[in-house]
Parts: C-alpha cells; sequence; structure tokens
C-alpha cells in the first residue's frame, strides 16, 4: 500500500477473490467487487454487485429440516467486457502469456484502474488500460472505461459489452447447499441504438432491479462507428462490437451503466428510468472529474493522519475510511438501511446488520452525525418488530433481533455448518440479546456528541425506553440474593452458547450483559430528567409509562448481579469452573486456532466445556465505558473494582481469547492502551491488517470486516485521540504510543468543525467560524469555552 493506493502487480488466481472484495467500489446505494470485468463466476472470479439493504428470502430442505435464510442479493453484474482477436481466444487472465498486469485502487479518488500487457500465440502484444467507478454524485451510475492499444499488430477486435442477469448468490462456499437464485428476468433487450437494457425481479421480495448500459467506441476522444449485434441469451443482454485496430493507436471503449429498483424514490419505474439515465449520462471523463471532486470533499472531512514508523499504519487508516465511506455515504441518508457487518462487499453474514454498529457509529457522530442518525432511523423503523419479538418471546419493550435484515424479524440462520465436520448444526446465537445495548449505547453516544434533542425526543427516546422495559422484564428478581439477574442469554463470546451439563440453551448472568443492562436503564432515566418538562409529559403519555415503571427501572439498575471469581469479574455464572484449555498443544496441532468452536465440535469436544472465549467479551465493558465509568457503575450496584482487580481481569481474559472475531483485536488494543501502550500498539497494527492481509485465511474474500475497518479508525480518533463526551463537555484525554509522534484528524462536534493536532507535549484545537453558539472543552479536570473560530492549547507537560 501507498498513502493512497492499494495496489497488486501480477495476477495470482488464488488471491483474486480477496483482491475483488478489497477493490470493491461502491457508492453506499450500489456496490460491485473489484472482479476484472471479462470474467464471470468460477472457482477464481467473484463479480457481485450489490444494492444496499436489497434482500430476498428463499427456503431450503437441509438436514431433514426446511430453512429460510434472508440474503443480501447479488444482483445483475454489469461490468461484463470482454474481448479477442478476431478469431482468436477470449482474453481470460487465468490462461494468457501476461506481460503484466497491474490493478490499483486510487482511494483518495475512489477510482479502479487496471493496466494489462499480453501476447498471444502468434506473438501479437495488446496493451489495456481500464478505469473503472461507481458514481458517488449520482447514485445510480457506474462507469467502466477500457483502452486497448496494439502493440505491434493491426486488425480486428472484437468486443462485448452487456449486462449478465444470470448471476446467482454463489459468493460463500458454506451456504453451496442451500438454494441461491433470487432472480427473475423480466425484460432483456436493445435499449436504442447505443444500449442495452435488462430488468428483473427478486423472487420473494419482489423488488425489480433494472440496468441499462450504453457503449460507445472512441478514438482520439472523438467517438467513432463499430459494426454491433445483439447478444441476448440465457439472462445476458449486450452488444457484439468489432473494432479496428490499428497499430500504436488507441481506441477505447465506454461503457457507462444506470441501476435503477422499484424501491427508489422520484422515479416512474425503474427500467423507465434506467433507460433515461443512461441516454442522458456523460462522458466517463466527466463523471470522472465529477466524482474525483466528491471523493476530495469526503476526504477534506475524514482523513486521519497519523505520523508513524509504521508505514503502513496510515494507508490502512485510509483503506478503512474508504470502505466504509463506501457502505455508509451521504448516500446513504435517503435510504432505508443498517450498517452491514461485512460491508456491502460480499455475501458473508448475507448483508445482516448485527451489533457491529457499536464499532461504526462512534466515528460516524464525531465526523457526520447525519450519517449515524440515518442509520439509527433503520431501527427506528423496525421497532415495531422489536416490539413484536420481545411480546413473542414472553418480554415487554423491544427486543431487536442478532441479525436484522429486511423488515426487523430475527435473520440469525436457525442451522449453521461446521465446514470442518461438514455437519449442520443448531445456531443459538440468537440468544445474543446484547444486540440491544449496542442499538442504546449509540442513541445515547449520538446524543452526546451532537446534542441534538429533537431526535432524542421523537426517536431515540422511545427505543431507549422501549429496549430499557425489555431488559427490565428479562430480569427476574432472586429474593434470596436480593439481586436482579439474567438467564439464558448469549454473551459476544460466541464459543459459549450453553452449558456442559445442560439442556436448553444460554449461559446465566453474563456480565458483560447484566453491567449493560443496568447501564441502559440509568442512561434511559437521565434521558428523562433531561428533557424539558412538556417533552418528557408527551414521552410518559405515549409510551404509558408510570412512575412505578420508571422506579422499578431504578431499582434493578441499582442490584443487577455481577458474577465474581477471585475477585475478576466472571464472563458469566460458572465460567471459572469450566476446564482450562490447552493452548500449547492446539495451536501445535492446528497452527491457526482462532475458529476453536469449529475444531473442537470436529473432534467430537465443545468449546463450552473451556475457558476459552472467541472474542472479547468481559473487556468489552472496558471498550464502552472508561475505567472510572464502569467502577461508576458497579459501585452504584454495590461493587468494588480495585485497579489490581481491574487489571487482573483484563489480563485473566486476554489469555483465554482466541481472536476468533477481527473485533477482539479491536477491543482489546483500546482496553490496553492505558495499561501498556507497546501491546496495544501491536494489536492495533495486527486489527489494521484483519482484511489487508486477510488473517483469518479466506474469510475477507466474502466481504470486508466493516466493525473491524471502522473501529480501527476509532481507537485513532477517540483512544490515541481521547476524545471523550461527558456532561456537555468535550474531554481531550490523549494516550500517542511512543510510536505515534504525531495526529492529526478533525471532528464535528455540536456544530463546530474542530482541527485537532496532537503531540506529546500539546493538543491544538482550531474551531471554524461559524454561527454556532460556543462549546466546553475539557483537559485534566480543567474546562474552558470555545468560540467559533477560536483556538485552543493544552499542554501536555507543564512548561519548565
Ligand atoms: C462475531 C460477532 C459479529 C459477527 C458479524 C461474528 O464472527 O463473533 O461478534 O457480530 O461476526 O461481524
Amino acid at each position: 500500500m501507498a498513502t493512497w493506493s492499494l495496489a497488486y502487480d501480477g495476477f495470482d488466481p488464488d488471491l483474486q477473490r480477496l483482491r475483488e472484495a478489497l477493490c470493491t467500489l461502491s457508492n453506499g446505494y450500489f456496490a460491485t467487487r473489484g472482479a476484472v470485468p471479462e470474467a464471470r463466476s468460477d472457482g477464481v472470479h467473484y463479480p457481485g454487485t450489490y444494492v444496499a439493504g436489497l434482500y430476498n428470502r428463499l427456503q431450503t430442505t437441509i438436514a431433514g429440516r426446511t430453512v429460510e435464510n434472508e440474503d443480501l442479493v447479488n444482483v445483475p453484474n454489469w461490468l461484463p467486457l470482454s474481448f479477442r482477436i478476431a478469431g482468436g481466444e477470449w482474453f481470460d487472465p487465468a490462461n494468457a502469456d501476461l506481460l503484466s498486469h497491474r490493478q490499483e485502487l486510487d482511494i483518495r479518488r475512489g477510482v479502479l484502474t487496471r493496466h494489462v500487457r499480453w501476447q498471444d500465440a502468434d506473438g501479437r502484444r495488446t496493451r489495456l488500460s481500464q478505469r473503472r467507478l461507481v458514481y458517488m454524485r449520482d447514485m445510480h451510475l457506474a462507469a467502466l472505461e477500457t483502452t486497448f492499444e496494439a502493440e505491434n499488430w493491426a486488425g480486428e477486435l472484437e468486443v462485448r459489452s452487456g449486462l449478465d442477469g444470470g448471476v446467482v448468490n454463489a459468493g460463500v462456499q458454506r451456504y453451496s447447499a442451500l438454494n441461491n437464485r433470487h432472480l427473475v428476468i423480466i425484460r432483456a433487450g436493445a435499449s436504442g441504438a447505443e444500449a442495452v437494457e435488462l430488468e428483473v425481479e427478486t423472487s420473494q421480495s419482489s423488488v425489480r432491479i433494472a440496468q441499462a448500459a450504453r457503449t460507445r467506441v472512441l478514438r482520439d476522444g472523438a467517438r467513432v462507428a463499430a459494426p454491433r449485434a445483439l447478444i441476448n441469451a440465457d439472462g445476458y443482454v449486450g452488444h457484439a462490437l468489432t473494432i479496428d485496430l490499428a497499430e500504436g493507436r488507441p481506441v477505447t471503449v465506454e461503457k457507462i451503466v444506470t441501476l435503477y429498483t422499484s424501491r427508489d424514490r422520484a422515479i416512474s419505474e425503474s427500467l423507465v428510468d434506467a433507460r433515461l439515465a443512461v441516454m442522458r449520462a456523460e462522458s466517463f471523463q466527466v463523471l470522472f472529474a465529477r466524482h474525483a471532486r466528491v471523493w476530495n470533499r469526503l476526504w477534506n472531512r475524514f482523513d486521519i493522519r497519523l505520523d508513524s514508523a509504521h508505514e503502513q499504519a496510515e494507508p490502512a487508516l485510509h483503506l478503512h475510511i474508504f470502505h466504509l465511506l463506501q457502505t455508509v455515504s451521504p448516500n446513504t441518508i435517503d435510504l432505508d438501511v443498517g450498517v452491514p457487518a461485512r460491508g456491502w462487499h460480499g455475501e458473508a453474514y448475507r448483508g445482516h446488520i448485527f451489533w457491529d454498529e457499536l464499532f461504526i457509529f462512534p466515528f460516524l457522530n464525531f465526523q457526520r452525525p447525519v450519517l449515524s442518525r440515518a442509520l439509527l432511523m433503520y431501527r427506528h423503523r423496525r421497532l415495531g418488530a422489536a416490539r413484536w419479538a420481545a411480546r413473542a418471546a414472553g418480554y415487554e419493550g423491544a427486543m431487536y433481533p442478532w441479525q436484522s435484515g429486511s423488515n426487523g424479524r430475527e435473520e440469525t440462520q436457525t442451522l449453521h455448518l461446521n465446514p470442518r465436520s461438514g455437519r449442520w448444526l443448531p445456531d443459538h446465537s440468537h440468544l445474543q440479546r446484547h444486540v440491544n445495548i449496542a442499538v442504546a449505547y449509540n442513541i445515547w453516544q449520538h446524543y452526546q456528541v451532537t446534542g441534538n434533542m429533537e431526535f432524542l425526543r421523537f426517536y431515540g427516546a422511545e427505543m431507549l425506553i422501549e429496549i430499557s422495559r425489555f431488559w427490565a422484564s428479562i430480569a427476574s428478581y432472586n429474593v434470596g440474593l436480593d439481586r436482579y439477574e439474567i438467564y439464558g442469554v448469549m454473551g459476544p463470546d460466541e464459543y459459549h452458547d450453553a452449558y456442559p451439563d445442560r439442556d436448553i440453551p444460554g449461559i446465566d448472568n453474563n456480565a458483560y450483559t447484566n453491567v449493560m443492562a443496568a447501564w441502559v436503564l440509568l442512561r434511559a432515566l437521565e434521558t428523562l430528567e433531561l428533557m424539558p418538562d412538556n417533552y418528557r409529559e408527551e414521552v410518559f403519555e405515549e409510551l404509558g409509562l408510570s412512575a412505578e415503571e420508571v422506579a422499578s427501572w431504578r431499582d434493578i439498575a441499582a442490584k443487577m448481579y455481577v458474577p465474581f471469581h477471585d475477585g475478576i469479574i466472571g464472563q458469566f455464572d460458572g465460567y471459572e469452573r469450566l476446564k482450562e484449555f490447552d493452548w500449547a498443544a492446539y495451536r501445535e496441532k492446528y497452527g491457526n486456532i482462532q475458529r476453536l468452536d469449529r475444531l473442537l465440535e470436529a473432534e467430537g469436544d465443545s468449546a463450552n466445556r473451556y475457558q476459552v472465549s472467541k472474542q472479547a467479551d468481559v473487556l468489552m465493558l472496558l471498550y464502552l465505558l472508561s475505567a472510572d465509568e464502569l467502577r461508576g457503575v458497579l459501585s452504584g450496584l454495590g461493587y468494588e473494582l480495585s485497579q489490581d482487580q481491574l487489571r487482573r481481569t483484563i489480563t485473566y481474559y486476554l489469555e483465554r481469547t482466541s481472536q476468533g472475531s477481527t473485533l477482539s483485536r479491536v477491543v482489546h488494543a483500546w482496553v490496553l492502551s492505558r495499561f501498556d501502550s507497546s501491546d496495544a500498539w501491536r494489536l492495533l497494527l495486527e486489527a489494521l491488517d484483519s482484511d489487508i492481509a486477510d488473517v483469518q485465511g479466506g474469510t475477507t474474500a466474502e466481504g470486508i470486516h466493516l466493525g473491524a475497518m471502522a473501529g480501527t479508525v476509532d481507537i485513532v480518533q477517540r483512544c490515541l485521540g481521547g476524545l471523550e463526551v461527558r456532561r456537555d463537555v468535550l474531554w481531550f484525554n490523549p494516550a500517542l504510543p511512543p510510536e505515534v509522534p504525531r495526529l492529526r484528524f478533525s471532528v464535528h462536534y455540536r456544530g463546530h468543525r474542530l482541527q485537532i493536532d496532537i503531540t506529546d507535549e500539546r493538543i491544538h484545537v482550531i474551531g471554524r467560524p461559524g454561527p454556532t453558539s460556543p462549546i466546553t472543552l475539557g483537559f485534566r479536570g480543567m474546562t474552558c469555552q470555545l468560540q467559533p473560530g477560536e483556538t485552543a492549547e493544552f499542554l501536555m507537560k507543564p512548561p519548565p
């Protein structure tokens, strides 16, 4: 990687799918993997295109049961552009005699380029340059420009440019036994002289998806005529063009594509508008310039500059911000979508929305809170489904699903395949009720950073209160202990979905869940207090709240049970009684043991029997809360936690975690940053590598890990940069490791844009002028006011 680019020299069939995922281009509305345009899905290539939030459900009978899965749909491939020297073989990089092949993602401008030189059996050498973009400015457009140059020959080149509706969802090997044909072709044909069009419909959700593709041939920038014939078969529609190539005179094929769905706004009908838009579309050159300008504006806000001896750290941060902005872009604001765990970059986890939001929203809050607000609205629109789910499970309030897709139904699969054993196993991960903590936490953080009372009053408070009701109703009062307990859930650590000696799934008193449930109740109480009287009265009335109910939350928030053993916070009741695990032996036997659950199951054993964790669980508490805040919540519950206990808790879990989720390193890096900065920095570097180096060995190809990507950026901003909002004050408490002498970024805080520049000597804050009220900044217990346009400086070391 260079500062602003990710480049791959050479063509490696084994790495192609990984590169496709990392070179995905998207504008937040639709995403296209970085597959080569001449490829179709096969063992090497997987050219997927996905529309944000476009799902379809299919049933399959598997292991004697009928299961239904909702998938992010792989929509028709708009890339196809294949070519051959007339009469020769169609070009295929896996078989061609390549003289060079370079693919480069231009992160600054959001463009994917490719340069290829090859030679055929007759010694004819040809050069190809390609540029593509998924237009950030108008979300319905994409463009592909291909320039051919015959280096030492002249003659005819055949080019096929089309749209492929014959695609299925085949991006994840584990799902291959499941039905995967989501699309029904509605229409395919020519669209005027220069374009073709295709309309399909999803088989269950009945969403129409229309594409139109206009192909032109240019020489020296001017359009030239090329004979063309229509091809229309098996869902593929395209033009076959014959181009005369003169030696050393480049010819360009320009393909402009439009994509609409029947869910879009401001349209008549998806195909009508796809057709219209392709006819009106500008040239590649014009689109390219405008697209680059939009990206430039985005980078003016989102860029982070991190001076470090580790040259790859800053470029990796850029790549992570890039993919975050491609998944959640300004185009997202008008869509009804959540933020998917794996981006819109592949089919892993079926494009579902998990608790990973927790790792993504805090960064957005400080950059463009309008984006996190739009994503929170995805949850608000599904509050009805969450209320229904709570009632159906015997609880009150609202219970958000562990995996969410189209309408807020629980989308967690009921059976999952262990690829190691080949067995289909019951999946209990829907018991991760802690997803409701994530939704509540994000609402609270959004309010803290924006101070937006209107959002809180009309949307946020309602969700917070309904989630609080759920926690209050799932908590059982234990008379003997005079404490509240939560039974039968799963914590973030997915290795433990049951006790080894119990038939029913779930574990009891997951510390993370219990402590944070108490925290959520406290925030709901605080929300009611901080609202103006008339708002509070309205909310009480609308939601049928009573003083008794609110008082019961106070009681639960004061008496929630938290397991401890030897002064250490217990992951759940009885964790410490499970067997210790022989880490060394398993590392020796398997090498990579991140997915211990699968290894043990394949051996006929179970992770449930051991003190092992897939990912940070107890330590999530220190990711979400500062040590002081955690102590505060615990002491409100009647538990004390000394600094020594805190340290021992951290060490205990670090030693027992396999980092089986990419989220885990993010959490551990954060937690360690205040205890052991060099270990924290090492973990952060590893987390920055998660996708680029595909540390899980194959998962990135199925989609990036957006939580880890956003989490690393957030660590730099909020943890190394030390930003924290408490009671209307923006506090600075940087923790730059020795490896990072200087950090610069800008944030949005309560209407102010602040440029922040941190070294180990000082923090420099410059406010942009504007018509906003002053804000309060804090540093080491002291606060000061900052007017718009003013500058503040805090000295890290007192002057001599
Ligand atoms: C992790 C979860 C995460 C999910 C989606 C799983 O492997 O254990 O915590 O929400 O992936 O990213």
